[in-house]
């Protein structure tokens, strides 16, 4: 039996594993991995989600049991040191030596240290591995504990804004020094550039660009960087971003043929200078480009094993595509082909929408038929369309600026075309390679039956999930084209829409995610499957958000909203707007104690800012002490129910709107729905409190209340419809109960009630016909679900307060009692705020 040894355990060495052992021989061989990590080979591109929460084993690309299922023996933690070619051994770290038939070198590359004077100081990291990211993570601890909190980024690429971003979420100030004139000059034009930089600065990171560093400052640690122009930036911590650099040592030692900048040099079997060595990944010199992404890796991993399998006819493409998508930065950006190109034989055609923050630029050739590449900022929708028109050098339509305008011709037509006209051979995944041809016929064929399935069988969109909208549209068109339903699936984990997985969750009882996932799900789940099950557990059995916080969104799970400045917001509901001055005293005496800013806001209730996560449940227990309760303002769920002050004090007033709203909120309290909800009860028809304007509004009229529903304030105001005219106080009660239970029900992930109206075939009619005439016959079961949810209400916050476990999370650093001191505040008027970036 021959032995292949692999050296490097990162992504690429695993899909080389991975492939040999979908190849059905691997058993043909014997199979040994070095990696010079602790741990198994784990997702690198998705790195910085280690910060939003993924632990080392959620990166993980493999359980623990599959090398060894597979007979794969893997070292971890072992550094090869030596490579014998003459005696076809390799030598470790541990003095171990192992002889090899085949030999792979995976061993990627490490991050480029610019020969900067104090590089070596202390607070200067790279961004690469796990231990760089946790390393990272203490240090900013360790500067935010002594009041610091500048981290710079030098490099301002696209992993440099990448790296960026996770520094901002560690809560510190970032800045991006950029030795270029522009932001990833790789990718983007000027245009883009500068609308990116724009957009970002928005976002609280600061870019400087044009700027050389000569040294960094400070004695022992980091205290700043001095540029060449002379000019500083005072800094506390430094994460270099200058790119990569091949890990050849190894094989420079031994002999093999290197390029002159680095790099393995391979041939398009991905042979090295060395028959029986093969190099892959981020180490390999492939047509004298190292190429800095994992696409191309696994096509490497793929012609390697081909090759020790004997398949010698499969090598690698000619031309690698360098596409890529920024990822996590809180816009889009994209880049694809020949994104810069300016030669003469092409015109670039570019929008811009300053207002917006986008910019797009396509490069079409002279005569408008061919699409050579382009640059998304701001909006990448079409990113996977318009990559598919250039990768598979389709006929452009006969106005090539449609593409980027949108479609004017008002038929509502795709200017793109039906994905299903895009070639069998078009690739859709490129760290897959995974083309049109393969995801259809695995529908086609019956193998899958639904997106899932196809992720599964043919492993599209896992790589850097680029591609995942549109395979999404691949498996609905053919779906749609076999005449099968297709449906509006919450996501990869259920195959089942938002009403569809909410009937199975009561039905079946279900009380758990866990419990949920395994029986009618599949995988672990994710930040869109889970808030939205436990969204459903709250409004079928009343849960709080305290019951399984891993599954609730961030706002959720901290039971109040985060604020620009990493500090929380408090609002302790004050129904209808009514408050007694003994009550507003207590306000005032808590926001002096805890020195917050404290705001009136639009739905009649009182807002404090500016506190710490750890003074949270302090703040809290005050409140609750004196009658307070949550105000779910965090919450997909009732906000308030605002009111006029009606025949009580009103000259106008036909009816007491203030009592009435207080019943109202005290009913609908903490109600969790698909989103937020709002009401509004107005005296009389002068509409004081701008009842339609929300979710629901009830206006006094002669003879009764008139009940009007789904409106809506915000981005796109829509007054409430007439539901039910003059009707009772219990009547108006007995149709909200059965509306807001319809709309929990049928609503889809995060849709308002008045986009679920304008969905709703037959609008409000029907809404009419199922509320008020119970043309389905299910008025009295949606009125006892209701009657349940309002028996089982409890305040979340009390009873996070009054449980210890519960409390642990209202800690800023896990595993310490430390306070978040990194929070400067300047004064406004005779308050405080966040200080501006500076
Ligand atoms: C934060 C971040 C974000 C990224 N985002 C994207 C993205 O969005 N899209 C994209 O396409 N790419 C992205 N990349 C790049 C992508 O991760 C790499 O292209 C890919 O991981 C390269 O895989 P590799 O196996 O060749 O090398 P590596 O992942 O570097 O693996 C090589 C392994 O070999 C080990 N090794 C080296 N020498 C030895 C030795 N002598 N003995 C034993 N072990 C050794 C190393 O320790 C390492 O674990 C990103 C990278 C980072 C760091
Ligand atoms: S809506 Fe009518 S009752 Fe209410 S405050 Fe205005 S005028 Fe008075
Ligand atoms: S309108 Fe709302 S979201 Fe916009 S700035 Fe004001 S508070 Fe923030």
């Amino acid at each position: 039996m021959k032995t292949i040894l692999i050296i490097g355990n990162g992504m690429v060495s695993y899909k080389f594993c991975e492939k040999l052992v979908a190849s059905g021989k691997s058993d043909h061989f014997k199979i040994i991995v070095f990696g010079e990590e602790p741990r198994r080979a784990y997702d690198r591109v998705h790195l910085s989600e280690f910060y939003a929460g993924k632990s080392a084993d959620d990166l993980s690309l493999s359980s623990s049991e599959w090398y060894v299922e597979n007979k794969i023996e893997l070292h971890t933690s072992e550094l090869v040191t030596e490579i014998n070619r003459a005696q076809k051994t390799i030598q470790t770290h541990r003095g171990q030596q192992f002889s090899y038939d085949y030999l792979v070198l995976a061993t990627g590359s490490s991050a480029f240290v610019p020969p900067i004077e104090g590089v070596e100081k202390e607070g200067v990291f790279v961004y690469r591995t796990i231990e760089d990211l946790e390393a990272i993570a203490t240090y900013a601890k360790k500067i935010q504990l002594a009041g610091k909190s500048s981290a710079t980024v030098l490099g301002g690429g696209l992993l440099g804004l990448e790296a960026a971003n996770a520094v901002k979420e560690l809560g510190l100030d970032a800045h991006v020094v950029e030795f270029a004139p522009r932001l990833m000059p790789r990718q983007l034009d000027q245009g883009g550039s500068d609308m990116l930089q724009e957009t970002i600065e928005k976002l609280g990171l600061q870019i400087h660009l044009s700027k050389q560093t000569s040294f960094i400052q400070g004695t022992n640690a980091i205290e700043g960087l001095q540029y060449v122009d002379g000019s500083e930036l005072k800094t506390d911590m430094l994460v270099i971003s200058a790119g990569i650099r091949p890990r050849d040592e190894l094989a420079k030692e031994c002999g093999l043929e290197t390029g002159l900048r680095g790099g393995v040099i391979v041939d398009h079997t991905m042979k090295t200078s060395d028959n029986d060595i093969y190099a892959i990944g981020e180490v390999a010199l492939y047509n004298n480009m190292i190429y800095g992404l994992v696409a191309p890796g696994y096509e490497m991993a793929d012609i390697a094993v081909s090759q020790i399998l004997g398949e010698s006819d499969k090598v690698m493409s000619e031309a690698i595509d360098m596409s890529t998508q920024l990822k996590l930065i809180g816009t889009e950006v994209a880049s694809f082909g020949d994104a810069l190109y300016e030669g003469e034989d092409a015109d670039a055609i570019v929008y811009e929408n300053k207002r917006k923050g986008i910019y797009k630029r396509i490069n079409v050739s002279k005569d408008g038929t061919l699409l050579l590449g382009g640059i998304l900022v701001g909006d990448s929708s079409d990113y996977n369309a318009l990559f598919q028109l250039y990768n598979t050098a389709m006929k452009l339509p006969e106005d090539p600026e449609d593409l980027i305008l949108g479609n004017r011709s008002g038929d509502g037509s795709s200017l793109l075309g039906n994905v299903l006209d895009l070639p069998e051979d078009a690739q859709i995944c490129s760290c897959e390679n995974v083309n049109k041809g393969s995801i259809c016929s695995s529908i086609e064929n019956g193998s899958c039956q639904n997106l899932g399935d196809v992720i599964d069988l043919t492993r599209a969109g896992t790589g850097c999930g680029g591609c995942k909208p549109m395979v999404k549209d691949l498996v609905e068109a053919t779906l749609k084209s076999l005449g099968k339903e297709v449906k509006d699936t919450i996501c990869e984990h259920f195959e089942y829409n938002r009403q569809e997985l909410y009937s199975l969750i009561k039905v079946k009882n279900y009380r758990s995610f866990d419990t949920i996932i395994d029986a009618i799900g599949q995988g672990d789940g994710c930040e869109t499957c889970k808030p939205l099950v436990a969204s459903i557990l709250a409004s079928l059995y009343a849960d709080t958000a305290n019951e399984e916080v891993v599954i609730q969104d961030s706002n959720d799970r901290f039971l109040a909203n985060i604020q620009r400045n990493g500090t929380y917001s408090v609002v302790p509901r004050i129904a209808a707007g009514e408050i007694t001055p003994e009550k507003l005293i207590v306000l005032g005496e808590i926001g002096k104690k805890y020195n917050l800013y404290t705001k009136i806001t639009g739905g009649q209730r009182i807002d404090f800012f500016g506190a710490r996560l750890d003074q949270l449940p302090m703040i809290w227990k005050e409140l609750i002490a004196h009658g307070f309760e949550s105000g779910h303002a965090y919450g997909k769920s009732l906000r308030t129910v605002k009111s006029c002050v009606g025949s009580t004090w009103c000259r106008y007033g036909m009816d007491e709107s203030v009592s009435f709203a207080i019943e109202l909120e005290e009913r609908y309290k903490g109600l969790r729905s698909p989103h937020k909800l709002k009401g509004g009860v107005s005296g009389c028809i002068r509409e004081c409190a701008e009842a339609r304007g929300k979710d629901f509004g009830v206006i006094a009229v002669e003879g009764g209340w008139n009940l009007y529903v789904c409106g809506n304030g915000g981005a796109t105001p829509k007054h409430a419809l007439l539901l039910a005219e003059q009707i009772d106080n219990a009547t108006v009660i007995s149709y909200l109960d059965r509306f807001l239970m319809f709309y929990i029900r049928t609503a889809a992930p995060l849709e308002r009630t008045a986009k679920w109206l304008d969905k709703l075939e037959g609008g409000i009619d029907y809404l009419k016909q199922v509320v008020v005439e119970d043309s389905l016959g299910i008025a009295l079961e949606l009125e006892e679900e209701m009657k349940t949810l309002v028996n089982n209400f409890q305040c979340e916050w009390k009873q996070a307060v009054e449980d210890e476990e519960m409390m642990k999370r209202f800690k800023h650093f896990v595993n310490s009692d430390d306070k978040d001191d990194n929070l400067v505040f300047v004064p406004l008027r005779d308050q405080k705020m966040p200080q501006h970036w500076q």
